[in-house]
């Protein structure tokens, strides 16, 4: 986290100011929006999941 509030979002990598927080990483109101709307069976949800795992990977290191 920089002085100016921006985060770079875990799941599309790209800077923001908007969006959510969990465990200490961040995502971004497009992407939290994105996998709320995401259908279980879609390949991206896998994404969502596998990204998220990725935290715990880290937190757990
Ligand atoms: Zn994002």
């Amino acid at each position: 986290m920089d002085e100016l509030g921006v985060r770079t979002c875990i799941i599309c990598g790209e800077p923001k100011t908007e969006g959510i927080h969990i465990v200490s990483e961040f995502i971004c109101d497009a992407c939290e929006s994105e996998m709320v709307h995401t259908d279980v069976q879609e390949e991206k949800y896998h994404f969502f999941i596998h990204q998220m795992k990725q935290i715990w990977v880290q937190k757990n290191a």
